[in-house]
């Protein structure tokens, strides 16, 4: 039966295929592809799990004291039979051979559609079965833990690799071709993981928490495809392979269409595809106002590869080089210098010549690294509030000094910026430029070659902004960050779905600041840029323009639709337009 769930709109577009349920109630499960050519051996990996918990409860049962009681026997029976369950065996078998998940997604994918069934069932006994599945399932995964293998995401063909299903019998609730678009749906992804799932074929995501500009569905909008973020219990109620339409535009997740919507919106998907195709004429065009204003459109990026697709839409530089994400996913084992350097030189070169901005390691918050490495953001309340950022790096100063002798050997290779996240204290500020200084001591002493940076400082914490006279004093260029400074001067987390509805980049308070920083940055001849998701979003782009914003870095797939923005627009009138807009009660409604 048809149904819709609602979200937040966070990743434009319309997809439509079948769910990929990663949400599971067995907790931290990592998921990945495999490659076609390690099923088998994923396979055996599931195998050799399942047969060492055989023999342990089998030994368990043998071990039992004579005068145990009858019901610990009966329930190691139970265990041992579900156990040898055909439909937990071949499910598992099938997911990591038609649709080369590793084994553990594979084990808990096929957990959630047996746990559904046992949740149908009248007989209470039988239903309560489940939770002797659960233990099952969970034991299997501990064992698989222990013999883990190495986070591998497979290359493109991974996710909708075809050929003939093996098993018949299992009602898997899946059609004979595989060759079918997917859509992740999932309670939450962590922003690493989604960096696994970049390699893949989804052809949308769906998550039933996070905001706008939670680093998930920042992720999400980098990888160009529809997406729903917020979207509740939306991993609850949909099941495993219903087919399900992501309206990324509206924010709205269609579930078992009818004929009649699927069609509709197979037109407007259609209706979208030409219109990129438009928009993709732009890429050469210079993005000039009517008025002759020359207005720069620099790419965010995640990793050094990102470049391609920066190149690809005519970018005029990196605007933002998130490089924490060099650091999640990794198990807590932090990128060596040397490791740090070639990815960033692999930045630099990718660019061409064109400006690399580096934004020095902002883990923390809605960015963990993925294991808890023993540091206080680990445990920390409120983690938006607590050591992230460059408050993490000035924490752990060979941390910190090992990054910036990556960038500053790394800036021998082109031009590039280098950003401070988080700044708010004069402090802070002197001491990151002694470790700076320190970094170049250590390569001089290395007789290690590097080269100059321009260094900037993000605006993203209400007190930065406050204070722009002490930042530009130090800095040759700043850039604001829209998505905290939103975050922390209207006390919103960012990746909250409950106070989505007030996280507002138009709040006079919000504009006022930006508005503020901009003209300040003019006056003393200093480059600003906003590198938040406000520089991506086209309702805004004539309000920077009106703000006297020229430079602008987005995720490469918005670059060409905010560069149509700008060649319809003409700087004079907009200033004019934008000083009514900051002095109106509600600016919002004034776009
Ligand atoms: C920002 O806060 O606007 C920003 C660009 O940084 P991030 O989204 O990575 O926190
Ligand atoms: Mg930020």
């Amino acid at each position: 039966m048809t149904f819709s769930v609602h979200g937040l709109a966070v990743s434009r577009g319309i997809a439509i295929g079948r769910a990929v349920l990663v949400a599971s109630s067995l907790g931290d499960v990592t998921h990945y592809f495999v490659d076609a050519s390690q099923t088998e051996q994923e396979i055996a990996r599931a195998r050799v799990s399942r047969n060492a918990v055989v023999d342990e409860i089998t030994r368990l049962q043998h071990d039992l004291p004579k005068d145990a009681p009858q019901e610990i026997s009966a329930l190691l029976d139970v265990h041992l039979m579900l156990l040898q369950d055909e439909q937990l065996i071949n499910g598992v078998k099938h997911w990591i051979a038609e649709r080369h998940y590793n084994a553990e997604w594979a084990l808990t994918t096929q957990y959630e559609l047996i746990a559904r069934q046992f949740d149908e069932m009248e007989d209470e006994y039988l239903r309560e079965r489940k939770a002797d599945l659960e233990q099952v399932v969970e034991r299997i995964l501990r064992h698989m833990k222990g013999a883990a293998s190495p986070m591998q995401p497979a290359g493109q063909g991974g996710v909708r690799a075809g050929g003939s299903r093996k098993q018949s019998q299992q009602d898997l609730l899946l059609d004979d071709t595989m060759d079918v678009p997917l859509v992740l749906v999932a309670h939450d992804v962590a922003p690493a993981d989604m960096l696994q799932f970049k390699q893949s074929l989804f052809a949308g995501f769906v998550t039933d928490v996070g905001g706008k500009t939670s680093h998930t569905a920042i992720v999400a909008r980098s990888m160009d495809i529809p997406a729903v973020v917020g979207a509740r219990s939306a991993s609850q109620l949909i099941q495993q392979d219903d087919w399900v339409i992501i309206d990324g535009d509206a924010g709205v997740l269609i579930v078992d269409p009818s004929p009649i919507i699927l069609a509709e919106y197979g037109f407007q998907q259609r209706q979208g595809e030409l219109e990129r195709e438009r928009l993709n004429r732009l890429k050469h065009t210079p993005a000039i106002t009517m008025d002759g204003q020359r207005i720069e459109l620099l790419a965010n990026i995640e990793l050094p590869d990102d470049t391609l697709g920066a190149v690809k839409v005519g970018a005029v530089g990196v605007g933002l080089f998130r490089s924490e994400f060099l650091f999640m996913g990794r198990n807590g084992k932090l990128p060596d210098e040397n490791e740090q350097y070639l990815a960033y030189r692999k930045a630099i070169e990718g660019m061409q010549g064109l400006p690399v901005t580096i934004r020095t390691v902002d883990i923390g918050s809605d960015k963990p690294l993925d294991k808890p490495a023993g540091r206080a953001q680990d445990v920390h309340l409120n983690p938006a509030m607590g050591l992230r950022a460059i408050r993490w790096s000035l924490a752990d100063p060979p941390m910190f000094l090992t990054q910036l002798r990556a960038i500053l050997r790394a800036a021998a290779y082109g031009q590039v910026n280098l950003l401070v996240p988080m700044l708010a204290h004069a402090s802070e500020i002197r001491q990151t430029l002694s470790l700076l200084d320190h970094a170049r001591a250590q390569l001089d002493n290395r007789g290690t070659p590097y080269g100059p940076v321009r260094l900037g400082a993000m605006i993203e914490i209400p007190a930065a902004a406050l204070t722009l006279r002490l930042f530009l004093k130090y800095f040759d260029f700043l850039s604001i960050g829209t998505n905290d400074l939103i975050q922390y001067t209207l006390a919103i987390d960012r990746a909250d779905e409950s106070v989505a509805h007030l996280y507002d980049p138009c709040h006079p308070a919000v504009l006022g600041l930006i508005a503020d920083t901009i003209t300040e940055c003019q006056r003393q001849g200093k480059g600003v840029t906003v590198c938040g998701e406000m520089a991506g979003d086209i309702r805004l782009t004539r309000l920077l323009l009106g703000l006297g914003l020229r430079s602008f870095s987005m995720h490469p797939s918005q670059i060409l639709a905010v560069k149509q923005q700008v060649l319809r627009a003409d700087t004079g009138k907009l200033k004019l337009w934008a000083r009514e807009v900051l002095e109106s009660e509600e600016p919002g409604a004034l776009l």
